[in-house]
């Protein structure tokens, strides 16, 4: 079994407690290893090295500083067969996806090293006496608190953007799922960072995540979680009035009309729904099915997950859905289940767990598809975060589905799938979310921005927007009369 330790000020260390923590492997309930149980202690020892390297690394001059992240890319892509093996290992990706996941994370770097380079001021018009220009400064130490269902994905997008512009960062991943963030740590050790320019604190998020939310020496948190969480860290940080970036949970509406291609939007929303099984905040969460194809859509969905949708152990190349994260977890989802069937929700596909075998041990539910749920079940208005479709009560009016496509406190994104262009236009104007996708679901780069509405946060993540969330603008007002020389 692999020791780990955490990593603070360039060192490796264990937790000043010297308590660690187990982590399971969810394929089969085994304990994997013990990570050190961090604490407010450790916090501290990591904001101290922090803010000793911010003036160090963010008075490098931005040339410099770009090329050291340029080289986090190709030592991530170097890197990417192990950084996957570990997704599949303490997460349960499927290993066939999970290096090529991996691999596209050096993209984010390549793109904030790039683009920092170019991030202009202005100068403001006055008088031909005065000056006025405006400058971007990094903000300073930076807390990551990242959730797991994308445990290395999440880190990522916060720490390319935020080290890229001159930031120091504290990486706090999510306690189950640390071993990617760890292995990060052991990739960037072989670059040119002054100590304490990033580090990693283990540990649970009520302990770790909460003394970096109280601590005055930290800056920013930029927060990947759960709404209950973000709200915790809005009341937490407003003790020091940090700077706060909040990507919270979704319960995406997906509106299919009756002139929609019905076999691609089945075939594309299951594999939203189903993919990372079912953990990612962008999955579908209600579908509105025109009552006109509502029978034929539900077919299809069930048509395309029994060809393309093979839960197994995360190790085997057919597998294409691995476990659940945690027993928790597993219950949790589970719950759900139940609920949607006590309120009276039509269960047409799954709903259980594996009948038999090896992956009884591990944290596995099958897919699974409800029809006829209701707007007011519990199932249609929390997010369930697991292989579940909620297909809706069939819908006739326009008006009335976007009505109640938007009752619901979330906005992160939302689909809609017509061949009409002026009837999609409308729902895509209308629909209160981050992003709304037309007939199709084509994922995003690092050059495009994301964030939601409503209790799905604030603030966005890539593109040039989510760069700007990692600075602060100083306007400086010089009268040129006053200057001597
Ligand atoms: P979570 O809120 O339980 O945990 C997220 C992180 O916060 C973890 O590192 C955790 O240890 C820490 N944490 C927990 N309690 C804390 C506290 N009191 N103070 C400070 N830190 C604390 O979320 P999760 O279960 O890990 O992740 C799932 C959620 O993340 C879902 O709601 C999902 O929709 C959301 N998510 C959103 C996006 C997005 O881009 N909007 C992306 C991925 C996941």
């Amino acid at each position: 079994m692999k020791q780990y330790e955490m990593w603070i000020g360039g060192k490796w260390v264990d937790a000043e407690s010297n308590k660690t923590y187990p982590v399971y492997n969810p394929a089969t309930g085994e304990e994997l290893t013990r990570l050190p149980l961090g604490g407010a202690s450790d916090v501290d020892t990591a904001v101290i090295a922090a803010r000793r390297a911010f003036p160090i690394w963010s008075k490098k001059s931005q040339a410099e500083r770009s090329q050291i992240v340029s080289k986090i890319a190709a030592l991530i892509r170097e890197n990417a067969q192990e950084l996957g093996n570990i997704d599949t290992l303490d997460h349960g990706s499927p290993l066939k996806r999970a290096a090529f996941s991996a691999a596209r994370l050096s993209d984010r770097f390549e793109w904030a090293a790039y683009n920092a380079r170019s991030l202009m001021g202005h100068t403001v018009p006055q008088s031909s006496d005065v000056l006025v220009y405006l400058q971007r400064e990094p903000v300073g130490v930076v807390a990551l608190i990242t959730p797991w269902n994308i445990p290395l994905g999440m880190i990522v997008q916060k720490l390319a953007p935020a080290l890229a512009v001159g930031n120091t960062c504290i990486i706090k991943p999510p306690s189950i799922d640390s071993l990617q963030a760890l292995k990060l740590a052991e990739i960037l050790e072989k670059l040119e960072l002054p100590p304490g320019t990033v580090n990693v604190v283990t540990g649970p998020g009520g302990t770790v995540g909460h003394a970096l939310a109280i601590y005055r020496g930290v800056d920013m948190i930029a927060f990947t979680g759960s709404c209950e969480t973000g709200k915790e860290l809005i009341s937490l940080s407003s003790q020091t009035v940090k700077r706060l970036q909040l990507e919270l949970g979704g319960k995406n509406p997906i509106i299919i009309c009756e002139d929609a291609d019905i076999t691609s939007a089945a075939t594309e929303m299951m594999n939203g729904q189903m993919m990372n099984s079912g953990q990612t905040c962008a999955a579908p969460g209600r579908f509105y099915v025109h009552e006109k194809v509502y029978d034929k859509f539900v077919e299809a969905c069930i048509t395309s997950i029994a060809k393309n949708w093979v839960v197994g152990d995360p190790n085997d190349e057919k597998t294409t859905m691995g476990p659940l994260v945690s027993a928790e977890h597993r219950d949790h989802v589970e719950g759900y289940i139940k609920s949607g069937i006590e309120q009276g929700a039509r269960l047409v596909l799954g709903g259980k767990r594996p009948a038999t075998g090896p992956l009884n041990k591990g944290y596995y539910v099958v897919p699974t598809i409800f029809t006829h749920v209701s707007q007011k079940m519990k199932i249609a208005r929390e997010e369930i975060f697991g292989p579940v479709a909620c297909i809706m009560e069939p819908f006739s009016s326009d008006e009335k589905v976007l009505e109640m496509a938007n009752d619901n406190t979330f906005g992160l994104c939302a689909h809609v799938w017509t061949q009409d262009a002026a009837r999609g236009m409308r729902f895509s104007n209308d629909l209160q979310a981050g992003t709304v996708w037309l007939n199709n679901s084509i994922g995003g780069g690092p050059e495009l921005p994301w964030g939601g509405y409503k209790e799905s946060g604030y603030s966005k993540e890539g593109s040039l927007y989510g760069l700007y969330e990692y600075t602060n603008l100083k306007r400086v007002a010089v009268d040129i009369r006053s200057l001597k020389k």
